[in-house]
């Protein structure tokens, strides 16, 4: 939405409502002339500013808990565009009818808030201290993760804010407004020390010399506000407001009173920007293998599992062991051979596939632990062309290294020859969402993107896979998807972009494309066939593609230029995108780099 939203020509972004007024006034403020902008209280949500009168009305369009639109009190509807829509035709509490748009002069463009930007440079630094991350691993963090980041810095970030000071007294705020400087506007925050369950803050501010104390309450909705005064999502976005407009304060806030252990680092007015120099996130846990964690995680430094809300399903990717490259420590990880005395089988198969059986396993490394999953050849008549349909899989494998592909370990030759693998414990995708029904669209849309970034990537890399679909899927957590099997994996030389088979095989026709069966022809473009089967499994929760069709009568259907309907209760946009995955000719089909973008927005736009 946010997305729609940004392309609109009356939207203006993030500008204060005098400078909404001026722009109206530009446009020669006749009534209903309106245009649109970025709250600056409420995350995600919207502000519109109506002329009437010679007068200028604003408008909250907040979004709600079940993601629709409303000016408070009023309709919900899907999207602030919608909102427009109806006060378009309806006045509905509004001044007036929504006339007129009043568009952004040329060459504006909507306007970025300073938090926009300091969101940017917190959700960085933190994906890089809290997980230690760096790269393409803290790329594809910020990318995948980006929503739940932004809902993390959001709510915490001040707390990494030089001007909040925790839990202090009264008295000792006071003490520290007054030491050092004495301009007026000086200000922090402090936590107030509370008998009941809610949490409230204070606002002190220096002014004369004397500190004025403001209580900041937060309501059932969560909301913060000074008595009486304006609500907002966040501390930071109620001191950026305080900062430019007094609204009801003594006085405008102009300098931060630093926390007395960051006392170089401050004194600056307003240019909040400035201070993130300052922030520290808590040190990164060490990783640590551990054969009693079963989930994979990581843990800290003295052996605990670092996160607070650890087991809870919200657990990101990068919390997991599997996250970060197993070759990202060349001292841990040289050569992919596997010692058998480093690799410890454990009982119960994870699963079993045309090879033989998944054991779980532990592999001792040199300074941890990995649990591991392990692929051994059942070759009981020492077949040479069933080891190097392996071998070629391992061979694959290694030269694939991203957070949303199982990585390979290790080649182990023992006592059968074993592909020591990263571990997904959930297991297939479709056999989880079966067994999941109360699994949300937007998790599904999460894991989906997921996949569809590795898949990106393989594209990137000139890889074709061949056998992708949703069994092949295997989840680390409910948030958390890899692509697994290589068996019928191809890489491609430099100059074809297609892989052409020598004939017909042993071939998962349902997740084809024309091109597969009619001349032999793989490439990404195939494979982005197939992901839109994939899709619709997801959405259907591991329902079988084609139900009850045969091969033969599947190619027939989509020949005659059938394709499957939408699972039920799928969402409009995602149906849509399978339907570009199953545009027949490769030429006209969309790539990877154009499905992962289009998936993630979507996602983005859900999730906010
Ligand atoms: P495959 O032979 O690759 O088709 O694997 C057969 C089954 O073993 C899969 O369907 C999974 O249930 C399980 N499996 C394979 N690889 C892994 C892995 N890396 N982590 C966890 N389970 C796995």
């Amino acid at each position: 939405m946010v997305d729609r939203v940004q392309v609109l020509p009356y939207f203006f972004g993030n500008i204060t409502r005098e400078e909404a007024e001026e722009y109206l006034r530009q446009g020669g403020a006749g009534d209903g002339l309106y245009l649109l902008r970025q709250s600056r209280s409420f995350l995600g949500g919207f502000a519109l500013s109506v002329a009437y009168g010679r007068q200028f009305y604003h408008y909250t369009i907040e979004r709600e808990m079940n993601d629709t639109y409303a000016i408070a009190g009023g309709k919900s509807h899907r999207n602030p565009i919608d909102v427009i829509d109806y006060h378009s035709q309806e006045s509905d509490g509004l001044v007036c009818l929504l006339k007129k748009p009043f568009n952004r002069p040329r060459g504006t463009e909507p306007k970025v808030g300073p938090f926009e930007d300091l969101k940017e440079q917190l959700i960085r630094q933190y994906v890089k201290q809290t997980w230690n991350l760096q790269g393409s691993a803290l790329e594809q963090a910020i990318i995948s993760q980006r929503p739940q980041l932004e809902k993390l810095i959001a709510t915490t970030a001040h707390e990494k804010m030089p001007w909040f000071h925790g839990k202090i007294d009264r008295e000792d705020s006071e003490l520290r407004l007054r030491r050092s400087s004495h301009v007026n506007g000086k200000f922090l925050i402090r936590q107030r020390e509370n008998n009941g369950r809610n949490v409230s803050y204070a606002l002190c501010l220096l002014h004369n010399n004397q500190v004025m104390h403001y209580r900041i309450d937060k309501d059932k909705a969560g909301k913060l506000s000074i008595p009486d005064g304006k609500k907002f999502d966040t501390l930071w976005q109620l001191v950026e407001h305080y900062s430019y407009k007094p609204d009801g304060l003594l006085r405008v806030l102009t300098e931060t009173c630093p926390r007395p252990s960051q006392d170089s680092v401050l004194g600056a007015t307003g240019g909040i920007l400035s201070r993130i120099k300052s922030y520290s996130f808590p040190k990164p846990g060490q990783k640590k293998g551990h054969t009693e964690n079963p989930y994979n995680f990581r843990l800290n430094l003295r052996g605990e599992l670092p996160k607070p809300n650890f087991f809870s399903t919200e657990a990101m990717p990068m919390d997991t062991q599997v996250y970060e490259s197993p070759y990202a420590d060349p001292e841990e990880l040289r050569s992919t051979t596997v010692k058998r005395s480093d690799l410890t089988l454990e009982d119960g198969e994870l699963g079993s596939g045309n090879f033989g059986t998944v054991l779980r396993g532990v592999y001792q490394m040199k300074k941890t632990q990995k649990v591991v999953a392990v692929k051994i050849l059942k070759n009981d008549d020492n077949n040479e062309a069933v080891k190097d349909e392996m071998l070629r899989e391992a061979n694959v494998m290694q030269q694939l290294d991203n957070p949303y592909i199982v990585r390979m370990i290790g080649i182990c030759e023992a006592e059968n020859l074993m592909l020591v693998m990263e571990l997904a414990e959930l297991g297939p995708l479709h056999k989880f969402l079966q067994k999941s029904k109360h699994i949300t669209m937007k998790n599904i849309t999460e894991l989906v993107h997921q996949v569809c970034m590795g898949m990106k990537y393989l594209e990137e890399h000139n890889f074709v896979h061949r056998d992708l679909a949703a069994r092949n899927v295997l989840l680390v957590t409910q948030h958390y998807a890899k692509i697994s099997d290589f068996g019928l994996s191809k890489a491609l030389t430099e100059d074809e972009n297609y892989y052409k088979a020598k004939g017909h095989g042993k071939w998962p026709l349902k997740w084809y494309a024309p091109e597969c069966m009619n001349y032999l022809k793989f490439s990404s473009k195939s494979d982005v066939w197939s992901f839109g089967v994939l899709m619709w499994e997801a959405f259907s929760y591991g329902q079988k593609p084609y139900k009850g069709m045969k091969g033969n009568e599947v190619i027939q259907m989509i020949e005659n230029g059938e394709r499957m309907s939408a699972p039920p209760d799928c969402p409009a946009e995602m149906y849509d995108l399978m339907r570009k995955c199953w545009t027949y000719k490769p030429d006209e089909r969309p790539g990877f780099s154009v499905v992962e973008p289009r998936l993630r927005h979507y996602y983005y736009d859900i999730s906010q």
